[in-house]
């Protein structure tokens, strides 16, 4: 009998640990179910799509979501790493330290009524929700919240941290955060987004990006009387374009470069003194820097070359690659296909086939299934960029993508923006939420999945460890959507009342 006992207890405790956490999970996910939280972190979402703030700008919907928490008994710090509408909300103590991040910007000009199919701007030349932020952002603090009930019911040790994200879209909160050391001592992160499926992935996916102004300081002068005494700040910018156009052939295929021209000039009869190009510049992590000092050196050449000054070289933000952890990967995975897509309504149906009806795409309304996992490419799919690349490199991190766009909607452009906002929308953030809050239970309850996690991460970090690439110097733009804020916020406000 003596000899039994061992494999005895270990069957106990093998099965009380297995199946330790399940039940949290399900009351998590009960009370997430329930049809009034459906609907009031939905109409949270819907409140954000209609303030649909820019970037460093979100002042009502960071407000919101942080009244949402604090009701729940999370203890908020706000305006943090210099930037007024970041936040941290923390419930509980100890460790493990689970952090989920939340997003809630929106994108300039792209503003849509609500579930149409066809092009129709709620108010003309603003900005919408049309990455789904305002889901996403709602979805952190619903599973943040579903977490805590859990934790509270069944006396769960650590500690729930919802990371407030500004300015996503221009990429510009989370490198400053890691500065600020908000993630020293987080465990493992959840990253969410939107999408048109339920699934997650692993491995390095995107690229590298700089956000950087280049401003020159020329000579003002009459563009016909005396040019002769003039220096074009314009024909600088113009200049550095042209080297970096040419730069383009020698860079390898990794690379990204894009720009506008901010400040140009007024009127072509007087010699502009002042010019400047926004650029963004992307790269593999490995790449980045040297590519960034070949556009610096465009911008040198064109000083040079004009008789003009590089005055200012304003880098705003630099983010790099994601490199996201399989282990963790693997547990949001089996949540997400525990709990499946959820069912669609007829009405939804057709919206979403009349959507892509009229973008011209395969009309196959909404998926049934989630997504299986996805596995690192083979070869190198670069192209966009996220800023939370850096939480990665500091803290196990995976991303859970979640349902709530119609399949074959375009990102940043109104057909997203109509996606997400109403019944449609709720259900895809509800069942992130739920992914989320399952994850986060499973990494509370389970501590030697947590310890896989990050022991993954330790060895990761030893290949890549932690250099950013924002500058020591670099700070948070928070002037930089002020003016179309004040344009269009009172604008919108009035076409939301109307509703
Ligand atoms: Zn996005």
């Amino acid at each position: 009998m003596k000899k039994f006992m061992p494999f005895i207890l270990c069957a106990i405790l093998c099965i009380s640990s297995q199946s330790f956490g399940q039940k949290q999970k399900k009351y998590a996910l009960d009370w997430l179910s329930q049809p009034e939280v459906v609907e009031d972190f939905g109409e949270i979402s819907d409140q954000i799509w209609g303030f649909a703030e820019l970037g460093l700008r979100e002042f009502k919907s960071s407000a919101l979501l942080i009244e949402t928490l604090e009701k729940e008994g999370f203890s908020i710090e706000k305006d943090l790493a210099g930037m007024p509408t970041c936040f941290v909300a923390t419930y509980g103590s100890g460790e493990p330290v689970i952090g989920i991040l939340a997003e809630y910007d929106a994108l300039p000009m792209i503003s849509q009524t609500a579930r149409t199919p066809e092009q129709d701007a709620l108010v003309e030349g603003a900005p919408g929700h049309g990455c789904g932020h305002n889901l996403m952002g709602t979805a952190a603090t619903a599973a943040a919240i579903a977490t805590k009930k859990a934790m509270e019911e069944y006396g769960l040790k650590g500690t729930i941290k919802v990371f407030g994200s500004p300015a996503e879209e221009m990429l510009i909160s989370r490198p400053y955060m890691v500065r600020a050391g908000l993630f020293e001592g987080v465990d493992a992160v959840i990253n969410n987004h939107t999408s048109s499926s339920f699934g997650t992935r692993y491995g390095v996916s995107g690229n590298a990006m700089i956000s950087v102004i280049y401003s020159f300081t020329g000579k003002t002068a009459h563009s016909a009387g005396s040019p002769w005494s003039g220096r074009s700040a314009l024909d600088a910018v113009e200049l550095m374009n042209i080297s970096t156009n040419f730069l383009r052939e020698h860079l390898f295929y990794t690379h990204r470069m894009h720009y506008v021209i901010p400040e140009g000039g007024e009127a072509p009869n007087v010699v502009p003194d002042k010019a400047s190009v926004w650029y963004f510049i992307r790269n593999t992590d490995e790449r980045m820097e040297d590519m960034y000092d070949r556009v610096m050196n465009c911008a040198k050449g064109a000083a040079l070359a004009s008789g003009t000054e590089l005055s200012e070289v304003r880098v705003m933000a630099a983010a790099h690659q994601q490199h996201e952890n399989q282990s963790l990967a693997e547990i949001m995975d089996a949540n997400i296909q525990e709990i499946g897509m959820p069912e669609w309504t007829e009405e939804e149906q057709e919206f979403a086939k009349a959507l892509q009806k009229s973008l011209e795409k395969e009309e196959k309304g909404m998926p049934a299934e989630p997504e299986k996992i996805k596995l690192p490419a083979e070869t190198f799919v670069g192209g966009g960029s996220s800023d939370h690349g850096d939480v990665t490199l500091v803290a196990p991190t995976a991303t859970i993508v979640f349902p709530g766009v119609v399949p074959g909607a375009i990102g940043h452009h109104w057909s997203t923006v109509t996606c997400n906002y109403g019944s449609l929308a709720w259900k895809g953030l509800n069942t992130g939420a739920k992914a989320m809050a399952a994850t986060a239970i499973d990494l509370l309850t389970k501590p030697k999945d947590l310890q896989k996690v990050k022991d993954e991460f330790a060895a990761y970090s030893k290949e890549h460890p932690y250099k950013p690439f924002l500058p020591e110097d670099a700070v948070p733009p928070l002037d930089i959507n002020e003016s179309l804020m004040n344009k269009y916020a009172p604008l919108m406000e009035k076409m939301m009342n109307q509703r």
